[in-house]
């Protein structure tokens, strides 16, 4: 019966590394080889036409439209040179992925053949059929009309024949669809709130960076396997499967010797990561079995996000040729570690100042403590949004599962910096102003050595922890795109700067000097935000009750904590800083909470199907084996004797009975609880029903069929086990 299982399990047991090519060049010397970049624009743009379009790039100028045919023309002949055929608008619509639609260069030239063709106005923007993407009930179908528009900041590349355009996706009435549109603008609002902020510490600041360093991690699973498996095939993650026998638990993976066949693949997909101008530099083995990890040098924060997309379809594309698949899901397993994607955040200077760094002079850390208080403010006041920004129907089994960050968002600063703001706390106006006075710049702030914040213990329980130089936001979903989160992170900021530009100014005078001004605003900060500073176990009970003591959001239900978006301090902070408005947050909102419903029910139909023609027939054909069993013996031997030999037969037949009994009841309830759910109009209401009534049946179904997996025979069980699926290289 499970041959199948069998032939795979062989078969992956003896798959060899796959060949593949490297490159005779060096790395520096194939880096961003299928990239637009300034080396390219220079070679292939006329000189005036290459200082215009850099200076659209640097200082977002707008885009002459007398210039663009000229760019797409240098554009064309470097792609073509590359050997593509197309072009495409390579856009992130409201769904996990990237969107793209590929037309060839050719045109009619008139004389009745073809010619190669890419205008100016084609680079620009475009019109893709937009009514199918999510977008919340913004366009009805009729009004279908949405354009896609070239981003410049985000280099174009080429992907096999096709030359792609990263561009922003929004509706004719000019809402976005897209998580690009908000991205650029939250950095923008950032940008304007930082540098203002700059300029009391130094004026020559002109513009400030965010920063994002990814790190990715991922599941890889033998793709023969994998193929046996529907629910992975389906939905992601396994939505059965006994725990193997050995798991995580002597912590032999992490960092360990990277085997053969995975290094291939991380070797293959670095070399064409850094062609495309994604500037890998970590990998290693995570925690759990088959679990891996990769991070880049981190990025100017629009084009890590884009690296980051781009890099989740290239793992996809160069597993498959290595004879894997990879798994993005945040939680494949049950029982073992989940995966994350942790986004490392920090603002920096065009002058080159690290904002987050500490500094060797007071001044420079009293800039470094106004930008780690501000972040702190910014976190506490929109902790529910920012856990929000990374809640979603799949990373909801990480958040709060006793792994991972918890469903609380809190930061951790570790001893030293901890100290810092505590004295600064409690120390008075004229602690300061005496010192102002008298040393010029040299104010009460305590030497804070870059090397010791660096090796800072870690917490690994944090969702939003100091390391340094940079925050690290771990609660990220693996399979998530970063913007959602940097996002709400950079809008949080630059409304939070904002304000503390506006109390600065306000409480200098004649008497009281800028430091003192922003070292008095400071001070109340560090008291207002104080709720947000954990250092201790997240996943401890005792937190959720202190959290939930300080006010902090405690929710733990995926589709209420969506809710975030919509409070009024959110709506407030989107509105305020020109991010989004209040009928894009609704209609974004309406996408998740869709969203979430759907993938419920997609993993409660397949759990349905799976139970009923994999679990049941399997679990009774071995039942009637051994009722067969049974009857055997009583012909053979006398009642009395024939019975004490059943009695461990019997009660096996009996715990099959009950729980394939249990598991036919419990997939007939759900699909009922799922009409139910389904008659429910409102989007959120229904998203509720699926989160409260049918993914907790989802769990009762799968522990009676994880039961059954320990009882059956082996040689039966048609579906690949956790042992097969996740030590198998
Ligand atoms: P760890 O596992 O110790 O956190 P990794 O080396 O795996 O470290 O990843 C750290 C990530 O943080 C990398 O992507 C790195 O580029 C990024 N990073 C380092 N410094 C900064 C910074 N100042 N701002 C943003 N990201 C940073
Ligand atoms: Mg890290």
């Amino acid at each position: 019966m499970s041959s199948l299982r069998f032939r795979v399990v062989e078969k992956a047991f003896q798959t060899k590394a796959r060949e593949f090519s490297i490159p005779e060049e060096r790395p520096s010397e194939y880096f961003g080889k299928y990239v637009f970049n300034r080396e390219k624009m220079f070679k292939y743009l006329p000189g005036d036409v290459f200082a215009k379009l850099v200076d659209v790039i640097d200082n977002g100028a707008a885009l002459d439209s007398g210039i663009a045919d000229e760019v797409a023309s240098g554009m064309k002949r470097w792609a073509m040179e590359l050997g593509a055929t197309h072009y495409t608008h390579w856009f992130q619509p409201l769904t996990e992925g990237t969107a793209e639609k590929h037309d060839a260069f050719v045109e009619h030239n008139g004389k009745g053949g073809m010619m190669e063709e890419f205008s100016g106005k084609l680079l620009v923007q475009q019109e893709p059929d937009a009514s199918s993407f999510p977008n919340g009930g913004i366009r009805n179908t009729f009004e279908a009309r949405g354009y896609s528009a070239w981003d410049p900041s985000s280099p174009v590349f080429v992907v096999d024949d096709t030359l792609c355009i990263p561009t922003i996706f929004i509706s004719y009435t000019g809402e976005s669809l897209d998580y690009k549109t908000p991205l650029l603008k939250a950095l923008r609002a950032m940008n304007k709130a930082a540098v203002d902020v700059c300029h009391y510490f130094d004026p020559s600041v002109k513009k400030v960076f965010s920063y994002l360093g990814w790190e990715q991690e991922y599941f890889l699973v033998d793709e023969g396997l994998y193929a046996a498996r529907p629910d992975l095939l389906l939905t992601g993650r396994t939505l059965m499967g006994h725990e193997a026998s050995k798991n995580q638990q002597l912590e032999d993976h992490y960092f360990g010797a990277i085997p053969i066949r995975v290094a291939a693949f991380m070797k293959d997909l670095e070399i064409q990561a850094l062609e495309l101008g994604i500037p890998v530099k970590t990998r290693h083995n995570e925690v759990a079995p088959n679990q891996f990890e990769l991070a880049p040098i981190y990025e100017e924060c629009n084009l890590a996000v884009d690296h980051n997309m781009l890099i989740m379809s290239l793992m996809r594309k160069v597993a498959r040729a290595h004879g894997f698949r990879v798994l993005l899901h945040e939680k494949p397993f049950k029982g073992i570690n989940g995966s994350g994607k942790h986004n490392n955040w920090s603002l920096g200077t065009d002058n080159g100042i690290a904002l987050m760094a500490p500094g060797k002079t007071a001044e420079e850390n009293l800039r470094f403590i106004t930008f780690i208080v501000n972040t702190l403010m910014a976190v506490y006041r929109h902790n529910g949004l920012l856990k929000a920004s990374i809640m979603s129907a799949t990373n909801a089994h990480r958040l709060g599962a006793n792994e991972a960050p918890p469903a609380i968002i809190s930061s951790f600063l570790g001893t030293q910096l901890s100290q810092v703001l505590d004295h600064l706390e409690v120390s008075t106006d004229e602690d300061m102003g005496v010192l102002v006075g008298k040393h010029g710049m040299k104010l009460d702030i305590p030497q804070i050595p870059e090397l010791l914040i660096d090796n800072t213990d870690r917490n690994r329980t944090s969702p939003f922890a100091f390391t340094g130089n940079r925050f690290e936001f771990r609660a990220v979903g693996s399979e998530a795109n970063c913007a959602s989160a940097m996002i709400a992170l950079n809008t949080a900021m630059a409304e939070q700067l904002t304000d503390f530009k506006r109390d600065v100014d306000e409480a200098m005078s004649d008497d009281v000097s800028k430091e003192t001004a922003i070292l008095q605003v400071l001070r109340r900060y560090i008291k207002t935000c104080k709720p947000i500073r954990f250092d201790g176990n997240g996943y401890s009970e005792e937190w959720k009750a202190e959290a939930a003591r300080r006010g902090l959001d405690c929710e733990t239900s995926c589709p209420v904590i969506f809710d975030n978006y919509l409070s009024e301090s959110s709506v407030r902070m989107f509105t305020s800083t020109g991010v989004m408005t209040k009928v894009e947050l609704e209609a974004r909102n309406e996408v998740k909470w869709e969203t979430y419903t759907k993938k419920i029910q997609i993993e409660a139909r397949v759990l349905g199907d799976l139970a009923m023609n994999h679990i049941v027939p399997v679990a009774t054909h071995y039942q009637s084996m051994l009722i067969n069993n049974v009857y055997r013996l009583k012909e053979l031997f006398d009642a009395s004797e024939a019975e004490g030999m059943s009695a461990e037969n019997i009660s096996l037949i009996r715990e099959i009975a009950e729980r394939t009994a249990y598991i036919k009841k419990h997939v007939d309830d759900m699909v009922e609880a799922r009409k139910v759910a389904n008659r429910i109009d409102n989007v959120r209401e229904k998203a509720i029903a699926y989160h409260d009534t049918i993914a907790p049946m989802l769990e009762q179904i799968r522990y009676h069929i994880d039961k059954l997996e320990l009882i059956v025979d082996d040689q039966m069980w048609t579906l690949p086990k956790y042992r097969e699926l996740l030590f198998i290289r």
